[in-house]
This record gives structure tokens, sequence and C-alpha cells, in this order.
């Protein structure tokens, strides 16, 4: 009898808490939703964050908050996502790091991005360009070259830390050139472009999302895209390739999360909601300004990120490992 009292009360509990889980995730969102960027901002990474929350504060119908968690290499955002409860409210948008990351950090990583979240969806991707100070001499690539070569011990390169695009591109272009040259971590590429335009810091690689205005207004220098065509915002810069060095092509792709666990029908409204921003005019037009290109809608989904972040982890390891650059 006790017996059977006990199951029913158990069965009573999970229908009681299927029914209260159906309710909140028909309610939600109830309020502010907070999409973490982990890196600082004025960056890149939080360009495309806050255009994106925009979009889709609308069809959630509520704001979604841009929460910058910088941190060198752009590991902490995800730990705090992978912690947080998972009823949709706290957000994570990453790039390509999510795919570095788990073979830069052999040990003491707090997050595993295979097994710790929900996907969402991939967003869009940015080429990144080779950027210089102001008062940088080399006046094309070949100059550059030279120029890093004869200043090898002295030349200084920004990035965001061991795991950010900055520090893949940078590693890229030192195999491609064949140099190795001083590298200075910030938590972001934000305020790294802030001490490149001070001259503080010799050179970076950084997303068109950050360099574009920069390069237009002639505030710095430019030698190269890595796309393998330019691009419609930046015509006059020529690519890498185009100019004889192959290698360092990469396009930094993002994609946005949740913890683990979080409801299906949330992460249903928080796709939706994703796609609808996507396919906004205003999102489309800002996301080509500043040099991003969308994926196409079957791709803004869960099962796309998972597949796409598997295939890059799998894609990276070896290279990584060929070049040694790990952060312990
Ligand atoms: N561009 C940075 C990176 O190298 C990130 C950022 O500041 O958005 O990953």
């Amino acid at each position: 009898m006790k017996m059977a009292m006990l199951r029913l009360a158990t069965a009573l509990s999970v229908v009681l808490g299927v029914g209260a889980s159906a309710a909140f995730a028909q309610q939600y969102p109830t309020h502010n939703v907070n999409m973490l960027v982990p890196y600082a901002a004025g960056g890149p990474t939080d360009t495309v964050a806050r255009v994106l929350a925009q979009g889709m504060g609308k069809p959630l119908g509520t704001t979604v908050i841009v929460e910058n968690r910088p941190s060198a290499g752009g590991i902490l955002a995800p730990e705090v996502v992978k912690n947080a409860r998972p009823d949709g409210y706290q957000i994570l948008i990453h790039h390509i790091g999510m795919a570095t990351i788990p073979t830069l950090y052999r040990t003491g990583l707090r997050f595993n991005p295979l097994t710790d979240f929900e996907y969402i969806g991939l967003i869009n991707e940015v080429p990144m360009t080779i950027v210089a100070k102001p008062g940088m001499p080399a006046k094309n690539l070949k100059e550059f070259l030279d120029y890093i070569k004869a200043n090898k011990d002295k030349v200084t390169y920004a990035n965001a830390g061991i795991g950010a695009a900055s520090h893949l591109c940078g590693m890229l272009f030192m195999s491609a050139i064949q140099t190795d040259f001083l590298t200075i971590p910030y938590k972001g590429t934000g305020p790294a472009m802030n001490d490149l335009l001070g001259g503080q810091v010799d050179f970076m690689c950084d997303q068109t999302t950050s360099t574009t205005s920069q390069i237009k207004s002639g505030k710095i220098k430019v030698y190269g895209i890595t796309s393998s065509k330019r691009v419609a915002s930046l015509p006059e810069v020529p690519t890498l390739e185009e100019q004889g060095l192959k290698g360092a092509n990469v396009g930094i792709w993002h994609g946005l999360y949740a913890p683990k666990g979080t409801p299906k029908p949330v992460i249903d409204k928080l796709v939706a909601a994703m796609q609808e921003a996507l396919a906004d005019p205003a999102v489309q037009q800002r996301f080509t300004e500043l040099g991003a290109v969308t994926y196409p809608k079957d791709k803004q989904t869960p099962a796309a990120l998972q597949a796409h972040l598997k295939a890059e982890i799998d894609k990276w390891a070896p290279l990584i490992k060929k070049a040694g650059q790990y952060a312990d």
C-alpha cells in the first residue's frame, strides 16, 4: 500500500513538474534576457552581440541585455553560462574560440563546449584584417613583412588572449611568415584597438566588425584581409592570399548557446527570435556594413551549430598541436 502511494505521489509530481515547466516555457520570457559576451565592450564580438540582441528583443517581447564578462581568451563567460540556471535568461554568444579553446587549454578548463550547453544556432561569419598603428612606416604587406622580420625582437602584436580569434589569426600569421613576434594579451580587442590607435602596440589581427570604420577613416594601417575574396564593405583591402601569403585565412563564426538542460520550448523561442532577428533588414544591413556574412536560415539552428562546432574542434586541434602554442 505504502509503495503504491509512493508511486502515485511520484507520478503526480512528474505530471505537475512537466505541467509547471510547460507553463514556465509558455510564459517565457517574463523579464529581461542577458546575453553574455566573453570579451570587453567596444570590440567585435560585443558589436555582433549588440546588433543581434536588439534584433531579438522584438520577437521575444523583452529586452535582451548585453553583459560583458571579459577575460583573456574568452574563457570566463562560457563558464558563467554553464553554471547559470537553465531557464533561458542567461545565454552566451561566442565565436570560433569555442572550437579552439578545448585544444589550447590542456588542463583546468572548467567547461566543455560539447557537453555543457544547449545550442541555439549559427549567427554569422566575419573575416579578419591585419592592421597596424597609425605610425607604422610600411606601405604594403611586403614592406610590413620586411619590417616585422627586421624588428622581430621588439615588434608587438596585440591579441585578446589565448583562445581569442586574434590569437588564432596571430598564430596562423606567425607560421605563414615563419617569424615569431611578441604578443600582448588584452581582455578583448576593444581595449587593444585603443592602444593600437595610441601607438602603444604595433599591430593586430581583428575582425572587420571592429576595424572597418577605423580603416575607412584612415586611422590605422591595413595590410590584408583573411578571406578568400575581398569583402564588399572594404573593396580596397586586398586579401592576404592575392598578395601571395597562404595559410593565414580564417573566418570568425559566431554561435548562440544556453546552459545544458534549458527546456526545449524555451530553446525553440530563442531559435525563432534569433532567426527573426537575422531576417530583419536593419540587422542584415548592419552586418553587411561590418563585413559579416549571415548564415542561411538552415544553419541558424541548434543542430547546425552543434555539427559545426564539432567539425571545427576536429579541424583546429591538429593545427594547434602542430603550432604547439598552448595556454598551459
Ligand atoms: N576580437 C577578439 C578576439 O580576438 C574578441 C573581441 O574583443 O571581441 O577574439
